[in-house]
């Protein structure tokens, strides 16, 4: 993992507890930021904070519901209260509950409230507290179900296209003040949310023949994206849904 200097910067990540999330937390520790690491679950967001501390890095745990406004305020408001100020955001919790019916209006709403209604909320809090301290920058978690159809889960295939779209409208409302706004489109990645697929030999067989690399990807290789965008090397990239599949969408 390559480290970029964030000394002194404040990253929050939502939704790492584990998967995606924890390996991106760990990965702004690694380059010298201090990480507010918020999820649902609290006893495995604190062994985020303490894979990242036994390393020598600074980082606290908020408890968070993305889908809850007071909840997101609080996130932001325990950032800028720990550590000073907000730098970095990664708004990446997310839910895919495959068994459920996406037709069922309550599982609908509930999948939209997290995976879009808890990014509008998460950009909104987050540039308010960017917008004091001079800028800054975030990145959202959309997916390749962002990009392209998935006939099985409608709510799960229309939060990620509207991710995207609301990663556009950032990108263009903050241009000129200091904030970039970016997504990740990732592929199939091994987290706890593909446990479901990993764990079975033949659905596992099916996710490589779709992905022309014949592997599944790793969080590291969606967190490194997610670091550079927030850093400097990324200075001019706003806007950008980055495509990270090992070539699903290639085909
Ligand atoms: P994960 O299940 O390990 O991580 C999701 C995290 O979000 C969990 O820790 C969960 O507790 C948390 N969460 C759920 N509801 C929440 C809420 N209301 N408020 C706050 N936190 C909540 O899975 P992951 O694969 O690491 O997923 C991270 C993101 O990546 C998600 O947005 C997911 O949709 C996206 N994604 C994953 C894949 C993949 O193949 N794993 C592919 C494309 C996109």
């Amino acid at each position: 993992m390559i480290h970029y200097q964030m000394d002194g910067k404040v990253a929050l990540v939502t939704g790492a507890s584990g998967g995606i999330g924890r390996s991106a937390a760990q990965a702004f520790a690694g380059s010298g930021a201090s990480v507010v690491v918020s999820d649902v679950q609290e006893e495995k967001g604190e062994e985020t904070v303490k894979l990242i501390t036994d390393e020598g890095g600074k980082a606290a745990f908020q408890l968070c519901d993305v889908s809850d406004e007071a909840s997101v305020q609080a996130l932001v408001d325990r950032a800028v209260s720990e550590y000073g100020r907000l730098d970095f955001a990664v708004n990446n919790a997310g839910i895919n509950d495959i068994a459920k019916d996406e037709y069922e209006l309550d599982v609908w709403q509930r999948s939209l409230d997290v995976n879009l209604t808890g990014v509008m909320l998460c950009m909104k809090a987050e540039a308010e507290a960017m917008l004091a301290s001079g800028g800054g920058a975030i990145v959202n978690t959309s997916s390749i179900n962002g990009l392209i159809g998935n006939p099985m889960q409608p709510a799960y295939n229309a939060g990620k296209h509207g991710v995207i779209g609301l990663t556009r409208h950032g990108a263009l409302k903050w241009a000129k003040d200091g904030i970039r706004v970016n997504c990740v489109c990732p592929g199939f990645i091994e987290t706890p949310m593909t446990d479901i697929i990993t764990k079975s030999a033949k659905l596992t067989n099916s996710m490589k023949l779709i992905t022309p690399m014949d592997r599944i990807g790793k969080p590291e290789e969606i967190a490194s994206a997610m670091v550079w965008l927030c850093s400097d090397a990324a200075s001019f990239v706003t806007g950008h849904p980055m495509v990270i599949d090992g070539g699903a969408t290639a085909m």
